[in-house]
C-alpha cells in the first residue's frame, strides 16, 4: 500500500527565469557555434548558471576568466552579458581577435550614461556589489578614480564628493529594489543637486521577479529560488523574499540542493529563478517536490514580459 502524500501548495512566480538579456547572450553563444563551429571562447561566465554553462561548454565553447587565456586564432571570442571594462575589447583589437560581445543592452545604458556623466564633468557614485563582474564592467569605462562604488546605506551617508554640485549616480541593474531606493534617498537628502538616471538602472526583469516574490512572501511557509550563488539578482530575490515575510528562504542550483528537512510540515511554498537560470530547472524543482507531496501548482504572476533584444549584426544571418 502506498502512503498517501501530504498536500502541498506550490505558488510558481511569474515572470521568473530567463530575461531577455540572458536569452539574447546564450543565443550569441549557440549561434557563433553554428556559424564558425568550435572552439567559440566566452570570456568569463556567459550567464551566472552551472547548468548554462556545462550545456554550452558540451557544444564546443570554452569559458576563460581573461582574455590571455585565448590563443591566437580566428574563432571568435565572446563577452558576457554582464558587461566588460574598456580595457577589454581594446585588448581584444590589439591581438586581432575576432571578438562578439553579448554585453545585456540595458548595462550598455549604464556604461553610456556614465560616459555622459563623465563628459559633464560630473563625479559618480555606482551603486553596487564590489567584485561583481558587471561592477567591475561599469567602472572599468572611465578612468580610475572617475567612478566611487557605493554599496550600503552606511556607506552613502560616509561619502564624501570633491564637489556636492557636481554630483550623478548610477546602479548596478541587479540590485533589491527597496535597499537600492534607501541608499538613493540618503544621497537625494545629502546631496539635493545629485542627478538620478532618467530611466531605473535596475532593470525590468529584476524589477519584475522581486515584484512576484513580494506578492507571495507573506503568504508561503517556504520558498525556493532556483539560481546561482554568485547570481545577484538570484541573490536579492532570496533576500526580497525573507523581507517580505516569508519564514524561510533558500537559493538553489538543482532539486538536489533541497533540503527536504526543512519542508516538514510546509503547506505552501512559493518557487522563483534568477534570470539565468532555465526554466528546466524550475520543472526539475516541481517533479521533485510531486515525489513526495501531492503538489497543487498555482501561477501567481506579477507583469507580462515581450522585451527581446536585437542580435550582434555578425550573427544576425545565422539567426535566419
Ligand atoms: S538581468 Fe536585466 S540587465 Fe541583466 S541580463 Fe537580464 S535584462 Fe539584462
Amino acid at each position: 500500500m502506498t502512503a498517501t502524500k501530504p498536500p502541498l501548495d506550490l505558488l510558481l512566480c511569474s515572470p521568473r527565469g530567463f530575461c531577455a538579456g540572458v536569452d539574447r547572450a546564450i543565443q550569441i553563444v549557440d549561434l557563433a557555434l553554428q556559424k564558425f563551429g568550435p572552439p567559440v571562447y566566452v570570456r568569463h561566465e556567459i550567464v551566472h548558471n552551472r547548468y548554462v554553462v556545462e550545456s554550452l561548454r558540451a557544444k564546443g565553447a570554452v569559458f576563460v576568466e581573461e582574455l590571455d587565456e585565448v590563443p591566437d586564432t580566428d574563432q571568435p571570442v565572446i563577452f558576457s552579458a554582464h558587461g566588460v571594462a574598456k580595457a577589454i575589447p581594446e585588448a581584444a583589437r590589439t591581438r586581432n581577435l575576432f571578438h562578439l560581445d553579448a554585453t545585456c543592452p540595458l548595462v550598455t545604458k549604464v556604461h553610456r550614461e556614465a560616459e555622459i556623466h563623465f563628459r559633464r564633468g560630473r563625479e559618480i557614485v555606482l551603486i553596487g556589489h564590489a567584485g561583481h563582474p558587471e561592477v567591475a564592467g561599469t567602472m572599468g569605462q572611465l578612468p580610475e578614480g572617475a567612478i566611487s562604488l557605493i554599496e550600503t546605506e552606511a556607506d552613502a551617508r560616509a561619502f564624501r564628493p570633491k564637489s556636492a554640485k557636481q554630483l550623478a549616480f548610477i546602479t548596478q541593474t541587479t540590485l533589491s529594489v527597496d535597499d537600492t531606493a534607501a541608499v538613493v534617498a540618503i544621497l537625494k537628502e545629502r546631496f539635493p543637486d545629485i542627478v538620478a538616471p532618467h530611466k531605473e538602472d535596475i532593470c525590468y526583469a529584476t524589477t519584475n521577479r522581486q515584484e512576484a516574490v513580494k506578492r507571495i512572501a507573506g503568504d508561503i511557509g517556504a520558498m525556493i529560488v532556483i539560481g546561482a550563488p554568485n547570481s545577484s539578482n538570484s541573490q536579492r530575490l532570496r533576500e526580497v523574499a525573507e523581507r517580505a515575510g516569508c519564514p524561510a528562504s533558500f537559493l538553489i542550483q538543482r532539486a538536489d540542493d533541497i533540503d527536504w528537512a526543512a519542508f516538514a510540515g510546509v503547506r505552501r511554498v512559493g518557487v522563483t529563478a534568477g534570470a539565468s537560470a532555465p526554466e528546466i530547472l524550475v520543472e526539475e524543482v516541481i517533479g521533485a517536490f510531486a515525489e513526495r507531496f501531492a503538489v497543487n501548482v498555482e501561477v501567481v504572476t506579477a507583469a507580462e514580459e515581450d522585451v527581446i533584444f536585437n542580435l550582434p549584426r555578425e550573427l544576425r544571418v545565422a539567426a535566419e
